[in-house]
């Protein structure tokens, strides 16, 4: 069981299914948002049991992304067209037992700091 929370608490997830993708985001909308990358990993949207009542902001027609109303974490990101769902890394409380597999996005990433941890990335 992995279990994770927003800043103050209000909003938590749980998944007991083993999340994919585990990846860092370098989009200009995660960065935005996260103020600086986004890690995410992804699970069957209905293996994500979701408690607290989140705020879904649309930063595009494709997706939307789900953050906490009151500390403005940014927790989730869901495709419409797709039946997962990806929560915050950084969010997850302990060990997440998983291991990063890409960096994504890679052409929209800062300036200021370079990526050499030898994990594959795509832009
Ligand atoms: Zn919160």
């Amino acid at each position: 069981m992995l279990k994770g929370s927003c800043l103050c608490g209000d909003i938590r997830f749980e998944t007991s299914a083993r999340p994919q993708g585990p990846s860092m985001c370098h989009c200009s909308q995660c960065r935005k948002q996260s103020g600086g990358v986004w890690s995410s990993a992804f699970v069957a949207e209905d293996d994500l049991k979701i408690t607290g009542e989140v705020l879904w902001f649309a930063a595009s027609e494709t997706a939307k992304r789900g953050l906490c109303p009151k500390c403005g974490s940014f927790l989730f990101w869901k495709a419409h067209d797709e039946d997962t769902i990806s929560f915050s890394l950084g969010a997850v409380d302990g060990p997440t037992g998983l291991k990063l597999s890409k960096h994504i996005f890679v052409a929209d990433k800062g300036d200021y700091y370079e990526i050499a941890d030898g994990v594959p990335q795509t832009d």
